[in-house]
């Protein structure tokens, strides 16, 4: 098996050739290694090979994590929490996270805000969409974002920095083909792109202090991170491609 290392090296060349491909600049799509269900070892391997921001999708393993990061002495991580957030989990997000990127509900929102510390920056939070419309899954419609957008960005212990989706897998193989993806894979990332213009403009409209910040497109995994950067991602979310496949299903 490759070494953390050595994934983190091949990962990143993916990206800069399909940043290349999609004739973009490299320095505007951010990595985020993905180390849920992996324990801290993996963590501090990839901080010895450079790696800085982490996604972490359920609470107490993440804080747990971060914590034993801390303690290891790891220097400059930033730890973005990925996953659903019930009311009762607020507070430990708002405490330990500098990012969230599963906003779906108003009253999670009001919450993160006004248990975010004091003595910390805002939480940067992004909107969770669900593209594929499954009543199973969570995020939100797309008439919902706007009016949730603007709402957000109102909130003083909260910057909204922009919008995240998780679409249904399709074509597995297309990054293979393509570096930029296939049409089936660039499809949801399109319509991500497109609703992330039409809120840039909404918030325009308003408070500009939080329309200039609005500036990040979290969308692209290990799976279709080619297809995401085509259409636009400035944060593709990668984890099996770094660490592994995972023991669980999540
Ligand atoms: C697990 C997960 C990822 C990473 O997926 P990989 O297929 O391992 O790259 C990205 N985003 C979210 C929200 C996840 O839950």
């Amino acid at each position: 098996m490759a070494s953390i290392a050595d994934a983190l090296t091949s990962t990143r060349a993916r990206l800069q050739a399909a940043c290349q491909a999609a004739g973009r600049d490299v320095a505007s799509v951010r990595l985020l290694a993905v180390s849920k269900t992996f324990g801290v070892e993996a963590v501090a391997a990839a901080h010895a090979a450079g790696q800085r921001a982490f996604g972490e999708n359920y609470i107490a393993e993440g804080v747990d994590k971060i914590q034993a990061a801390l303690a290891l002495g790891l220097g400059g991580l930033e730890w973005h929490c990925i996953g659903p957030v019930q009311s009762n989990k607020t507070a430990l997000v708002a405490a330990h996270f500098d990012w969230l990127h599963s906003v779906d509900r108003l009253k999670i929102a009001q919450r993160l805000s006004a248990q975010r510390p004091a003595h910390l920056p805002a939480l940067q939070v992004c909107l969770q969409v669900n593209l594929d419309g499954e009543a199973s899954k969570s995020g939100l419609s797309l008439a919902e974002v706007v009016p949730l957008a603007r709402e957000v960005a109102a909130l003083p212990g909260l910057c909204l920095r922009g919008l995240m989706s998780i679409p249904a897998p399709r074509d597995r193989a297309g990054s293979l083909h393509s570096p930029c993806g296939s049409e089936a894979q660039r499809q949801p990332h399109r319509a991500l792109a497109g609703l992330f213009a039409q809120c840039q403009q909404a918030l325009a409209g308003g408070a500009g202090q939080h329309a200039a910040r609005f500036d990040t497109l979290s969308m692209g995994m290990s799976e279709d991170l080619e297809a995401a950067v085509a259409e636009g991602s400035t944060l593709v979310r990668v984890g099996r491609s770094i660490f592994g496949e995972r023991g669980d299903t999540a």
